[in-house]
């Protein structure tokens, strides 16, 4: 989905608006035989959790209503900065258990995200307590796809902002733990690092393979 849409919006035309734009990429995407498309799940903007939860389990509904595919809808986890929805596990089950075509919902993890919401893993046995957790909350079996981002903020930090893979508080160490894990490890994986004088995608695709051997 592009960044500007916002499903949790309490502002009835850019809701509306937001729905429309997640119609059209499920249709996009069908059409062109891709498998998932990626959320985010928005911002209340001071409205409360409750109305965001409400504007984006009906978003998601209506959607899905709408577009008649195999495509999954995948919702992100984000790293709980202020008004945002679905900064922990439990926040993104709740939209879950809001859906009523249970087939064709996932999620999404990004790594920067989850780091800064605290969600710790850059030791195999904080990664394990980690997915257990989410496993917990949500179900394995809903995670499909991977956000590999470093993070420029520390654990906890509630800071959404992404940095080259090893660069960040995460950290090579952290990176070749998640990418051994054996459930990431099967899953596809998605760089959005930055691009600056520093390194590109190639750089970042090149470490990201360096770390996972
Ligand atoms: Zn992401």
């Amino acid at each position: 989905m592009p960044y500007l849409p916002n499903l949790a919006s309490p502002n009835k035309s850019a809701h509306l608006k937001s729905v429309n734009a997640l119609i059209a990429e499920l249709d996009r995407a069908g059409k062109l035989g891709v498998r998932f498309v990626v959320t985010h799940l928005g911002s209340h903007m001071g409205a409360g959790k409750e109305v965001g939860y409400t504007q984006i389990i009906e978003a998601c509904n209506r959607a899905l209503s709408i577009v008649q595919n195999n495509v999954r809808l995948l919702l992100e986890n984000t790293a709980a900065t202020k008004n945002s929805m679905g900064g922990t596990f439990e926040d993104v089950r709740q939209i879950i258990d809001g859906i009523d075509q249970q087939s064709r919902i996932g999620i999404c993890y990004d790594t920067c995200h989850g780091f800064a919401a605290g969600y710790d893993s850059r030791t195999p046995e904080q990664l394990d307590t980690t997915l257990k957790q989410l496993d917990a909350v949500i179900g394995l079996n809903r995670l499909k796809l991977v956000h590999l981002n470093d993070s420029k903020g520390k654990l906890g930090s509630h800071l959404d902002r992404h940095e080259h893979i090893g660069l960040g508080h995460i950290g090579n160490k952290g990176f070749r733990t998640i990418l051994h894990n054996e459930t990431i490890r099967e899953l596809p994986l998605i760089l959005e690092t930055p691009i600056d004088e520093r390194r590109n995608d190639e750089h970042n695709l090149r470490k990201v393979r360096q770390l996972s051997r």
